[in-house]
């Protein structure tokens, strides 16, 4: 099995919000869109994984992540809009909030695969993932508005009416997508958003 991520190109459509509007919506709220990923993967060492046969090589070349699959996935149940207020500009707004998983998700995905040191055991390939899996979902939730608040994504945007600023948001998530494909965290800080 080789690594792969899939979802990371979702496009939301408004029959993806099948979820009921809850009664005690904030005022200010009239859509809500939810996603989900799950990481997995292995350890293998690195010259089986690359394909190479170097004898006495072996250890120098250590261990690394192998078959890692991400999944980034809609949860549709759980996604509401109210239906006056189906507009391109808010379907535009709450796509931003699948890129912010989606996104971050292919940069966890570069970046689990691009060490930067040789990782001698495969402890040291287990530290060097568990840090890269908890500061991207520390972003994801500094970014990600929940039942504890609203994430920086609807604090700037002010849930999209805040024009100026979903324009810098909408800016940074262009950046990320082809054709410039720049890793998102270095896209979001060309528009000075630092999750
Ligand atoms: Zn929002």
């Amino acid at each position: 099995m080789s690594n792969n991520i899939t979802g990371q190109n979702l496009r939301l459509h408004w029959t993806d919000f099948i979820g009921h509007v809850p009664q005690n919506r904030p005022a200010n709220q009239v859509a809500f869109t939810s996603a989900s990923y799950s990481i997995n993967f292995g350890i293998a060492q690195a010259y089986a994984s690359i394909g190479m046969r170097v004898p006495n090589a072996q250890n120098d070349l250590g261990f690394v992540v192998s078959n890692l699959q991400i999944k980034v996935t809609l949860n549709r149940h759980l996604m509401w809009s109210v239906t006056s207020a189906q507009t391109p500009e808010l379907l535009a707004h709450e796509q931003g909030h699948y890129d912010i998983v989606a996104l971050t998700m292919s940069d966890l995905f570069n970046d689990l695969l691009s060490p930067p040191t040789v990782m001698a055991t495969e402890n040291d390939v287990r530290d060097f993932a568990r840090a890269l899996q908890t500061e991207a979902a520390r972003r994801i939730d500094a970014m990600e508005s929940s039942a504890a608040g609203d994430g920086l994504y609807d604090q700037q945007t002010n849930h999209s009416l805040n024009q100026p600023l979903q324009a810098h948001w909408d800016s940074a998530f262009a950046l990320a997508r082809p054709p410039t494909g720049l890793r998102f965290d270095l896209a979001l800080g060309t528009q000075n958003i630092t999750p």
